[in-house]
């Protein structure tokens, strides 16, 4: 059996294992585009349980559920639930014990019921993503305003579908109304999950925004001041080149220093720096309105202390975002579990991981004094497209992002 705890060529443990359960999703949100379509061979529950039992073996201590949509899929719940057993090791046990299961969600689909059952049924922390504060912005972001036809699931009747044709004050009235049912739906979903126990105060509740230069630049004081009055930490996310198919521009990110900065200058911030191991450093507002996050993974990446290991809804595994090939761990699970095998694999493959994708590329690319990224120009980020040739499907960058 392999030895528990393996670390990886640059001494980094394993920590956090990113599970996507879907690679569907009922928005199109136009930086990240999913694929729209599960992958063939989706792994069952049990399978899932066995491959997050085997990276608790190894180290792992918090899950983050993502997709996709994570809460089209079904047996969320029943995932979440049949996971207890492993909370409930005693510290120190020779197994590992999963110490935290989080899940990041559009929030669409998140109603009080629903946020009810992932509580009872042991979800500690969701972290809801939104990336404006009007119809308009929010309709932008989460690729309404360009279709024709509602994502589905959101619902035609609920997001106001009409026959205005595009590019027309009729279409543009549309889905500016399209919008504010979405955030009206989202800034619900923040209630029912307060409501159901999940408490920002302790950290149990987050949003998410993405932000990006010529999308929703606009947004960042009016997402500070929604998230401000709702006592929950705003963790603002640099626009990531992931996806095979979201146009990335670097000339459209809006670098953290830029973006915590804006927001200083109206509400002056205090910083408290990043926690080892996390993706986010975090202010404080001086003026007690709470916490602001900032994700810099691309002007100030953390590759140094990265514990994140990605598996995606067809159970391959992804050491990086940037990895060129991942690890199908399905040999392992069918058509019988080999669970020794599959610890084996794991191990192997952690301690194999080398990757440290984004300090590289952020070496070669400039950033300006004032922290915007400097230029659209490809030579300024010379290994970017190399890797976008040899890039894992979308629905494997996706298991990458989750809050
Ligand atoms: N659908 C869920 C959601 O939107 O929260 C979970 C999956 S989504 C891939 C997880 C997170 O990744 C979201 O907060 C989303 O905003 C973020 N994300 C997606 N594409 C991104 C990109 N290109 N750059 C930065 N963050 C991105
Ligand atoms: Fe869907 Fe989330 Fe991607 Fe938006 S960010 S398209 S909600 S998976």
């Amino acid at each position: 059996m392999a030895s528990p705890a393996p670390l990886d060529r640059h001494h980094r443990p394993l920590g956090v294992l990113r599970l996507s359960l879907t690679a569907r999703c009922n928005l199109a949100c136009p930086y990240c585009l999913p694929d729209g379509q599960e992958p063939p061979g989706l792994l069952s529950l049990e399978e899932r349980l066995l491959l997050v039992e085997a990276a608790v073996q190894l180290g792992v201590h918090t899950l983050r559920l993502t997709g996709g949509e994570p809460l089209l899929h079904g047996d969320l719940e029943a995932l979440i639930g049949a996971l207890a057993p492993l909370r409930q090791r005693p510290a120190g046990d020779r197994r590992g014990r999963l110490r935290q299961i989080a899940l990041t969600t559009n929030g669409t689909l998140l109603s009080a019921e629903r946020a009810r059952s992932l509580r009872e049924a042991g979800l500690e922390r969701i972290t809801i993503s939104l990336d404006g504060a009007d119809g308009t912005s929010v309709a932008r972001m989460a690729g309404l305003a360009s279709t024709a036809v509602p994502p589905a699931s959101v619902g035609s009747a609920a997001m106001g579908a009409g026959g205005a044709g595009p590019g027309t004050e009729g279409e543009t009235n549309n889905s500016r109304a399209r919008g504010e049912v979405l955030l009206a739906r989202v800034l619900a979903a923040i209630e029912h999950a307060r409501a159901a126990g999940f408490d920002p105060a302790a950290g149990e509740l987050k949003l998410n925004a993405v932000i990006t230069r010529h999308g929703n630049a606009d947004q960042l004081l009016p997402l500070a001041a929604l998230a401000r009055e709702r006592g929950l930490e705003l963790r603002l996310i640099e626009y990531m080149d992931v996806g095979n198919r979201n146009g990335w521009d670097p000339a459209e990110v809006i670098s953290a220093a830029e973006m915590v900065g804006r927001i200083d200058t109206r509400w002056p911030l205090e910083p408290l720096g990043r926690d080892c191991h996390g993706t986010a450093s975090r202010w404080r507002y001086r003026d007690g309105g709470g916490l602001l996050a900032a994700v810099a993974s691309i002007s100030a990446p953390f590759c140094g202390d990265c514990n994140r290991l990605r598996i995606t809804a067809d159970g391959v595994a992804y050491s990086c975002l940037f990895a060129a090939h991942g690890t199908d761990l399905r040999p392992w699970l069918r058509p019988r579990p080999d669970r020794d095998g599959l610890l084996a694999a794991l191990s192997s493959l952690w301690r194999q991981r080398d990757d440290r994708y984004s300090e590289e590329r952020s070496l070669s690319a400039m950033a300006t004094a004032n922290g915007s990224i400097a230029t659209p120009d490809a030579t300024a980020i010379p290994d970017a497209a190399v890797a976008r040739q040899a890039r894992p499907p979308a629905h494997a960058e996706m298991a990458y992002l989750g809050g």
